[in-house]
């Protein structure tokens, strides 16, 4: 008995140690974060973690650890520096809401920052919600989404991207921003690693924070036409790597992927048994050649498809992923854990929405992109010609340009863009959207170029 006791207070001992040295790194991690800030250094240094992890490796060889499970427990570590000095980071939402309060105060704003087509659903939709009421889609129902509507969608994506799936394939979510939720959170475990190349969308990377795993970046450049290459994303791949994620068209980009180069990145994930989640949403404003992750049948890939862009439905959060069965379930476990089912009347009418004829839209945002290309250039923008999405990332490359603070004085003028930071390490760049009519947008690139001066 006594042998136990002893044991057992030499693991409290032990432990308590851990704890103090925890508070230890974490003091200073914030010294080092307020120093990052000082100098406008951004929080992740993909340079200094490796080196970190080397030496945990190194030190596991010695040791006789398995260093699977000592970079885990780097990789706590590592998110939880991140936490601790990730403050206030600006992105097209705290533009928008800012922009929002100056709206009610009177003012008047151009708002090229969110991506929210200003045009409204299709007329189909409007008939849906007059008729719902009678049809009587009313009730709880299964948290996969219902069976009718799930069948319709299956239909659909096996139209649209050649391919053969079934209802047990999908999983209808409030919007594709909760499908992804649930894949990053079901799938993967504390610790464990997902790649997402940069610039991105920033969900992906807070879903990863708050699921405790940890994200590896791969930073894309303009000069590559922000293409990462296949010796990137090959040599950040270890034990713990159990995702990619890719989104294409891209946002904030527009950028989709040379065939060959996906190809590539996919035989490269199937070779290392990892998850593609593939955010599809912006499928529908593919100006070039793009190929769905759909036509690989690869069953560890999931794919996020939404109303939110293609159809204007932002408001009424429907979205849906599509992968095999077994995934599905998982994703499905955690959805009716946080909210049962998505509401049976927006189901009907996002079901009666896959009727209609969308290119209309699709045409009007091209021919928006095309003319904010032409205007960017004229005003001297930096940036590579998107190939799809609803966007122009553009690289202001003045000296020392603070796009959080460009956004904000911008502002000011009544214009509403959206800073580079948002989407990674990129301080000098800004996103500007497509969603507005036309006149609107030449009104503000007006604002623009009057202003970079200023910048
Ligand atoms: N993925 C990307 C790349 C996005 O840009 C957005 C929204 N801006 C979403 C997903 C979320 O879409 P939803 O409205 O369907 O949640």
């Amino acid at each position: 008995m006594s042998e136990i006791n002893d044991l057992r207070n030499k693991m409290d001992e032990i432990t308590l140690e851990m704890v103090k040295l925890l508070k230890a790194r974490t003091d200073v991690a914030k010294e080092i974060g307020e120093v990052k800030k000082s100098i406008g250094k951004s929080i992740t240094d993909e340079l200094r973690e490796d080196s970190l992890r080397s030496k945990v490796i190194s030190l596991c060889n010695d040791l006789k650890l398995d260093e699977t499970i000592a970079t885990k427990f780097l990789n706590f570590l590592l998110n939880e520096s991140i936490k601790v000095q990730t403050s206030n980071k600006q992105t097209h939402l705290s533009i928008f809401f800012k922009a929002k309060t100056l709206e009610e105060q009177g003012k008047k704003i151009i708002h090229m920052e969110v991506g929210e087509p200003d045009f409204l659903p299709p007329d189909i939709v409007k008939n849906a919600l007059n008729e719902v009421f009678d049809k009587g889609f009313l009730k709880y129902g299964q948290s996969k989404g219902m069976p009718v509507f799930r069948e319709a969608i299956a239909k659909y994506v096996s139209e649209k991207f050649n391919t053969h799936v079934t209802q047990d394939n999908i999983i209808v979510s409030p919007g594709a921003r909760f499908s992804i939720f649930t894949a990053i959170t079901t799938l993967l475990n504390p610790g464990d690693e997902m790649i997402v190349i940069e610039p991105a969308w920033p969900a992906y990377k807070d879903c990863a924070l708050n699921a405790g795993i940890k994200v590896r970046t791969i930073k894309t450049t303009l000069e590559q036409k922000w293409e990462p290459s296949i010796e990137q994303i090959k040599n950040t791949i270890n034990t713990n790597t159990k995702m990619i994620v890719l989104n294409y068209p891209n946002n904030p980009t527009g950028k989709i992927l040379p065939e060959k180069l996906q190809d590539e990145i996919i035989k490269l994930a199937k070779e290392n048994q990892l998850y593609v989640l593939s955010d599809e949403i912006y499928s529908q404003y593919a100006k070039s050649n793009w190929k769905s992750v759909l036509s690989y049948n690869y069953e560890k890939s999931i794919i996020t498809q939404s109303f939110s862009k293609s159809h204007a439905m932002t408001g009424f959060r429907i979205g849906y992923g599509i992968a095999d069965t077994k995934i599905i379930e998982k994703m499905a476990k955690l959805e009716a854990l946080c909210l049962t089912n998505v509401s049976e009347p927006i189901q009907y009418v996002a079901m009666k929405a896959l009727e209609a004829d969308t290119s209309k839209n699709t045409n009007t945002i091209r021919r928006r992109l095309e003319m904010l290309s032409q205007k960017s250039n004229e005003i001297g923008l930096n940036f590579v010609i998107p190939d799809g999405a609803m966007y122009i990332f553009a690289q202001l490359d003045k000296e020392g340009f603070d796009g959080v603070k460009f956004a904000n004085t911008m502002l000011e003028k009544g214009l509403a863009v959206a800073p580079g930071e948002g989407f990674g390490d990129y301080k000098n760049f800004i996103r500007i959207s497509a969603c507005q009519n036309e006149e609107i947008l030449i009104e503000g690139m007006n604002i623009l170029r009057e202003n970079i001066g200023d910048k």
